[in-house]
């Protein structure tokens, strides 16, 4: 499912509603400000609300709702991408780097000293905004002092404390959080998932909807499968560890160890007693029971602490393959002594 660039026509995700709500109240009012921060975790569709209002601020002949009509000429701009009114900033695709170039906000700035082109607002979104580097940031910070009637800024980020604290103040902040299960099972539902695999992607997302559809849209779930077969399978005598390792290793390593990370925890979740409600992994809890009642709680931890020993090494270590074998080698005999 695209749901995000370019703008759609698709009706508020439930999540949005209460910001929706909010902007389109600023925008009757006529008190929306220069520049907006969308912040909040990954997988929230920060970046879909933000074309949806840049969408309807444009139309020129917008629903109840205050949805873009999706067929005027305006929305018929921005559907293909081109309205000269509305610039989408972000890393260049074709670039090494990720990072936002001050180049790139200078020709925003110099191109926004003129009105907007059709009359009516000018929007820009900056996604992520993060990604500016400090002087890209500083270059946006004086437009933003100086602003320009009735020109919108709208920075999209997942990171709002990585952006310089004289930005942020400049913006009236709009944070997104996630919904609650008893909401957005139901959705990911909608979208063809049954009710369990719907619990578990979200757990495995944090919460945010648009992120644990993605989940079970790609390979995830069976890499992860996989891999928590060589977890329990390394716990057993005839295991064969090299094998996992090598296995392991062909996987992304940074959401390896946040598998183990999140199988350690629940390990940890079921000891003290809190039952299988609270687990991220809802899907493994029981086979992760018994195994809660034959580790020490220490030893978890030990274990634990070696997992995140990795995730601070993973980039640089010589011979991954390796140091995931010695990580089995310990949690093999974790706890048996
Ligand atoms: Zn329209």
């Amino acid at each position: 499912m695209s749901i995000s660039s370019p703008a759609t026509r698709e009706p508020i995700l439930p999540w949005h509603r209460a910001a929706w709500q909010q902007l389109q109240a600023a925008l009757r009012q006529r008190r929306l400000p220069h520049a907006l921060l969308f912040c909040g975790i990954r997988g929230l569709g920060k970046r879909h609300l933000a074309e949806q209002f840049s969408q309807a601020l444009l139309c020129t002949s917008p629903g109840p709702e205050g949805l873009a009509c999706g067929e005027c000429r305006s929305c018929h701009l921005v559907l293909a991408g081109s309205h000269p009114d509305r610039v989408v900033l972000g890393p260049d695709p074709a670039g090494k780097s990720e990072e936002i170039r001050v180049d790139v906000i200078r020709e925003l700035i110099e191109d926004s000293s003129l009105t907007a082109h059709a009359g009516g607002y000018r929007v820009t979104l900056i996604d992520p905004a993060d990604h500016m580097n400090l002087s890209a940031a500083n270059s946006l910070l004086k437009t933003l002092e100086e602003p320009v009637a009735d020109t919108l800024l709208i920075l999209i980020t997942a990171q709002p404390m990585r952006l310089p604290a004289t930005l942020r103040s400049r913006c009236q902040h709009l944070l997104l959080h996630p919904p609650d299960e008893g909401s957005a099972v139901p959705w990911l539902q909608q979208q063809g998932l049954g009710v369990a695999e719907a619990l578990l992607v979200l757990r495995l997302a944090g919460g945010a909807p648009l992120a644990g559809l993605a989940l079970a849209q790609g390979e995830h779930l069976s890499q992860r499968e996989d891999a928590f077969k060589g977890f329990l399978g390394a716990r057993s005598r005839s295991a064969d560890l090299v094998r996992i390792a090598e296995a392991w290793a062909k996987l992304d390593a940074g959401l390896l160890l946040s598998w183990l990370a999140s199988w350690l925890h629940d390990l940890a979740v079921l000891q003290v007693g809190d039952g299988e409600a609270r687990l991220t992994n809802p899907d493994k809890g029981a086979q992760l029971s018994p195994l809660s009642r034959e580790i020490h709680p220490t030893e978890l931890q030990r274990i634990l602490g070696l997992v995140l020993r990795l995730l601070r090494l993973k980039d640089t270590s010589a011979n991954w393959q390796m140091a995931l074998e010695a990580l089995l080698i310990d949690w093999a005999v974790a706890g048996q002594h």
